[in-house]
């Protein structure tokens, strides 16, 4: 099966328009393009669940706050579309920047709360541009789901957020991590590491587990918390921007694991940057004398 590229929002339209006639279930996956295994989860996960599945390429360069990064960005449309094709994806909607953001435009969707921090304290400016594009495609598709990876968990939470406040009719399925061989979570920059690099890289997933098992062993986070800091540092990443414990439902900051939590990192190795995220459930003893005492 070939995959249609759909560069016009008109004629997205009218195709989707066509395919509810007929009763279809219509997913869309938004992607920046350059696909690896960890999107094309995401297109398999929605073509299980819907009978027509869209994926949005688009690099969004209200997204990027740094000039460099986004002329970096890898652009490789002709073999995504054979990747898309192999895989069964329907459409391959692939805007142009001057249609998605044409003389005038002003508007912007910025969502407050679980914008801040992490991510948003260190790339001023990228949620709005995030938030802003992801409303234009949710709406653009006019689809019924839409599949987001937890590799970017607090994006995920915005999407969420913009979608239950915005009250736009499409349910958001998160997919997990997909990860190489080695623990490192599949990125489209990783292409950028250097052979040196990306034999580091995989440490950083590493460190992420070890901490996730000393904190659910019961002791103090944030002297946990310091040394994987410095167990990243000593791995040969040049700077941890972040490295937070947080509530996995809502991103709120927490000092004890009291409740299911997230531990989210970001950190640089030579001129890339690596954001990754791992669960911490509660130990099961403790998960038990939280039940009882809220019982
Ligand atoms: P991007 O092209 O980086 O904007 O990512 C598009 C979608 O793919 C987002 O929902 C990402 O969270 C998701 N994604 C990126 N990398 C992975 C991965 N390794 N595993 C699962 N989902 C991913």
């Amino acid at each position: 099966m070939s995959t249609a590229i759909v560069r016009i929002v008109s004629e997205l339209r009218s195709i989707v328009a066509a395919w509810r006639r007929e009763g279809l279930r219509v997913a869309v996956v938004p992607t920046m393009g350059a696909l690896h295994e960890g999107h094309l989860s995401l297109v398999r996960a929605a073509l299980a669940k819907a009978d027509r599945v869209i994926v949005t390429l688009f690099v969004n360069p209200k997204q990027f706050n740094n000039a460099d990064d986004l002329a970096a960005y890898p652009r490789t449309e002709h073999d995504d579309a054979a990747k898309l094709a192999s895989v069964g994806a329907h459409i391959l909607y692939a805007p142009d920047a001057a249609d998605m953001y044409p003389q005038g435009f002003a508007t912007q969707v910025s969502v407050a709360g679980v914008s801040e921090g992490l991510c948003g304290a260190f790339r001023p400016g990228h949620f709005d541009g995030v938030a802003t594009v992801v409303t234009k495609l949710l709406l653009q598709s006019g689809a019924d789901l839409a599949f987001f990876g937890e590799k970017d968990f607090q994006q995920l939470h915005v999407v969420r957020r913009l979608v239950r406040d915005l009250d736009i009719p499409i349910e958001i399925i998160a997919g997990p991590t997909v990860r190489e061989a080695d623990g490192l979570a599949m990125s489209s920059r990783n292409a950028r590491l250097s052979l040196a690099e990306r034999r580091t890289a995989p440490r950083l997933a590493e460190i992420l587990v070890q901490t996730v098992d000393r904190l659910r062993s019961g002791e103090a986070v944030e002297g946990v918390l310091s040394e994987a800091r410095q167990k990243i540092l000593t791995a040969g990443f040049s700077n941890v921007e972040y490295l937070e414990l947080r509530a996995n439902d809502d991103l709120a900051p927490i000092g004890r694991l009291d409740r299911p939590a997230r531990l989210l990192v970001a950190a640089w190795l030579g001129q890339t940057r690596l954001i990754d995220n791992v669960e911490v459930t509660l130990p099961k003893c403790a998960a038990a004398v939280l039940q009882q005492a809220a019982a």
